[in-house]
């Protein structure tokens, strides 16, 4: 075995403890709102850890849980009561939400400055044009795991698996303002072994339990595992063979404790940063 694990959860942990304090020095409590349609039973999960961390950071956290066939208006007229309730700082919808109801017409009505997910169109754009923004949790967290590692991303050739709107979309933006060269892959790229062999950094986000093999990293690359499936075993594991990917890489994320506890601390550090700017 060659590679270490990069700890997301000890990362995680500092940042949430330096931001309990930011917490406890500001005038105003920062409020954040989450939203969960269905029962889900990983959204469920999710929901409940990013209860436990607001509240212990100090930040006041509030669930709202409506029925899987909450009929669009329902849920639109929930999120315009949280837009205009000026306790609520960050306001999250969990995602994936039931089929009948559209993620793009419910992410577009959040308020953009209580975009605690940054996943609205004008966070989205001013992130693709480099400006200041609410960036979306997940890729911003595994930003700051490179960083922390002491990854220098200047010039390497970071490939990106999975284009979505809430990983690896925002992903490769960041990669490529770090000065990365970019590829991303999706499930319509061919030859996306030989691409991922070229690779100094991949960052697979799929949902495809252990499809990234260990022969398929470059020795010493950097591995970040984004994705978390349940195997019929009750495993968690991510998209990569982790056991193979420590055999010829120099770094790989674990999951659980990688890049996980880093997006729970993203968001939190956006509600905080959305309560300041709105409260001067
Ligand atoms: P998603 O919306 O389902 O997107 C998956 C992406 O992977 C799509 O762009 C798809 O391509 C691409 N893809 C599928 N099979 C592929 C293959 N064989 N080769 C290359 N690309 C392929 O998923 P997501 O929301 O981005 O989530 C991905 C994973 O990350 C899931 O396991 C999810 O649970 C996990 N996740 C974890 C965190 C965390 O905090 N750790 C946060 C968010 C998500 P097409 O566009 O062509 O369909």
């Amino acid at each position: 075995m060659t590679g270490q694990p990069m700890n997301g959860r000890a990362l995680a942990r500092e940042l949430n403890i330096a931001l309990k304090q930011t917490v406890a020095g500001l005038a105003h409590t920062p409020g954040l709102a989450v939203v969960l349609v269905g029962e889900d039973p990983a959204s469920q999960v999710y929901v409940r850890r990013k209860g436990v961390v607001a509240e212990r950071l100090g930040i006041h956290h509030q669930q709202i849980n409506l029925e899987a066939d909450v009929s669009m208006d329902t849920l639109l007229g929930t999120i315009d009561r949280l837009n205009d309730d000026p306790s609520v700082d960050g306001i999250l919808v969990q995602l994936p939400l039931p089929k009948h109801l559209d993620a793009n017409v419910v992410t577009d009505r959040i308020r953009a400055d209580k975009d605690a997910d940054g996943l609205h169109p004008l966070n989205v754009g001013q992130l693709g044009q480099g400006r200041p923004g609410l960036i979306p949790c997940t890729p911003h967290g595994v930003m700051l795991l490179l960083e922390r590692t002491g990854v220098a991303l200047e010039g390497l050739h970071a490939v990106v698996l999975g284009r979505s709107n809430i990983v690896g979309r925002p992903m490769a933006m960041l990669l490529e303002q770090a000065n990365c060269t970019v590829t991303v892959c999706h499930s319509r790229t061919k030859g996306v072994e030989d691409i991922v062999r070229s690779a100094d950094v991949v960052v697979v986000a799929i949902g495809r339990p252990e499809s990234v093999r260990g022969d398929w990293i470059k020795p010493g690359a950097v591995v970040v595992d984004v994705g978390i499936n349940r195997l019929p075993d009750g495993r968690l594991v991510g998209d990569v063979a982790f056991d193979e990917a420590m055999e010829h890489a120099g770094w790989v994320t674990p999951v659980p404790g990688g890049v996980g506890p880093m997006t729970i601390a993203m968001l939190m550090r956006n509600t905080v940063q959305a309560s300041q700017i709105r409260h001067g």
